[in-house]
């Protein structure tokens, strides 16, 4: 018989933090970096835990360059060539340390992960990416990966329970990537009807990572900087985006003009747009669980990130954190019904 969880989960629109006393004067004064020690790695990671996702519309080396002059980290997609790693890596030095290479478990992404790690040996991050996290092939891959390169520090995902996280920080994984569904171009959820909501997704799995020296990413479902402040709030110790960060100058593909907007392509990374581009359509076992949308075109990325960074620094001060690392212990999260006034519409 099908059992049924009667646990309420939560997802970020169904939160807001309570403001607390606090004695910082102003939110300059907040301190966003963090330094962590990785588990199995041991290596040291020092910088603000906003991520671009490894997705060829925003993981591009030119956003890694922008993200890491503010300290921002960027999972690069994993399209480039060796050779173009090659490239980048030479004319850019300083910022190996705030990129990681992403792979999957396909045929030639070991073999193409080896030849750029072995190229460039200041790059010490490895995202595992796939789907489903959950198949035990997946786990012999990550203690293969962990076999093969035991000083890096291997991000793995995407899971959303606490068993599961354990069970790949065990495998040999530092940082598991938590979210199942909540993207802003996935489908998954419509597909499959398989998810989790992803506050409560981020507060059990912080949890279960925590409890054995891991960490965590929050991966999907941010809309606005509160959502990365509630997701830190959650326990998460990075907070991944994807779309918070597309149409923007460091995005590929071109300015489109649509009914007197400028806008770009934004799609998932299995969207039938993806799987045209790199593997030549979408295989026919597989639904595609990514969809293609048009962004309203956005500028240069700093813009951008100021106000992220600032709806973080803001959010600090009200619950009286000088530190991005206070957050989660002076969070309290209330349940709400409403977030925001939209009666002039739901516009900035
Ligand atoms: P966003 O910040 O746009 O809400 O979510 C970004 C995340 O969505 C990515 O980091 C990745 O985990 C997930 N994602 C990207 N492309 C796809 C896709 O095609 N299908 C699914 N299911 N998830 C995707």
């Amino acid at each position: 018989m099908p059992r049924i969880d009667n646990d309420i989960k939560l997802d970020f629109k169904d939160v807001l933090l309570r403001p607390k006393r606090s004695t910082l004067k102003s939110r300059s004064e907040v301190d966003l970096y963090r330094s962590y020690v990785f588990r199995n790695s041991k290596q040291n990671y020092d910088g603000i835990p906003v991520i671009a996702a490894n997705m060829d519309t925003v993981g591009t080396f030119t956003m890694a360059k922008e993200l890491a002059s503010n300290g921002l980290f960027t999972t690069i997609h994993k399209h480039y060539s060796v050779d173009a790693w090659k490239e980048f890596a030479e004319e850019n030095p300083a910022i190996l340390k705030h990129i990681a290479v992403s792979a999957g478990t396909g045929k030639g992404d070991f073999e193409k992960l080896t030849q750029i790690i072995e190229a460039i040996p200041a790059l010490k991050f490895i995202c595992l990416d796939v789907a489903n996290g959950y198949s035990e092939m997946f786990v012999q891959h990550v203690k293969e990966v962990r076999q093969h390169f035991p000083s890096h520090t291997i991000m793995a995902g995407n899971v959303v329970t606490g068993e599961m996280v354990e069970e790949l920080i065990l495998a040999g994984a530092d940082i598991i990537k938590v979210g199942i569904g909540p993207g802003s171009v996935c489908t998954t959820r419509k597909k499959t009807g398989v998810g989790y909501p992803q506050l409560s997704a981020v507060i059990e799995c912080a949890d279960a990572a925590h409890g054995l020296g891991g960490h965590i990413i929050s991966d999907g479902g941010c809309t606005c900087p509160g959502d990365i402040v509630k997701a830190f709030g959650a326990g998460a110790d990075f907070v991944m985006l994807g779309g918070m960060l597309a149409g923007h100058d460091q995005c590929p593909g071109d300015v489109l003009e649509k009914g007197g907007k400028k806008v770009k392509l934004f799609y998932g990374m299995s969207s039938a747009t993806a799987m045209n581009k790199h593997s030549g359509g979408v295989a026919e076992y597989r639904a595609s669980e990514g969809k293609t949308v048009e962004v309203p075109y956005r500028g240069d990325i700093n813009a951008t990130v100021l106000d992220i960074l600032g709806g973080l620094r803001s959010a600090c001060t009200y619950v009286g954190a000088g530190k991005l690392k206070e957050l989660s212990k002076r969070t309290t999260f209330i349940r709400v019904t409403q977030q925001l006034n939209n009666v002039y519409g739901n516009s900035a």
